[in-house]
């Protein structure tokens, strides 16, 4: 019986401080992300096809907003989709804009 019951105890034991360790380094390294990124993605298709060029529409995000692509270079997404995005952006840069005047 002991056989099995100590390996059971030491592997449950392992598994709950490296998952400690796990959550405490998360936390030590946490990047903070732009939430604009997260708000793109979700005026993007979802597919994550990379017929734009990126491996994800995480990826693309990302470059519209570093102004590398335009909404249009995202094949899958519906043609009334596209000024919805670019208005986003303009709104964005705008903001950038009178953040970086002030
Ligand atoms: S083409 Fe559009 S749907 Fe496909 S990965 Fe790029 S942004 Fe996402």
């Amino acid at each position: 019986m002991l056989d099995i019951l100590l390996p059971a105890i030491v592997l449950s034991g392992l598994g709950f401080i490296l998952g400690l360790l796990i959550n405490f380094v998360s936390k030590v390294f946490h990047v903070e992300e732009d939430p604009s990124i997260d708000e793109i993605v979700d005026l993007l298709p979802r597919y994550n096809c990379g017929a734009c060029g990126h491996p994800g529409c995480k990826e693309m995000a990302i470059a519209l907003l570093s102004k590398e692509n335009k909404p249009a270079d995202c094949k899958p997404i519906k043609k009334e989709q596209i000024p919805v995005i670019q208005e986003y952006l303009d709104n964005y840069f705008k903001n950038k804009k009178e953040q970086a005047n002030q």
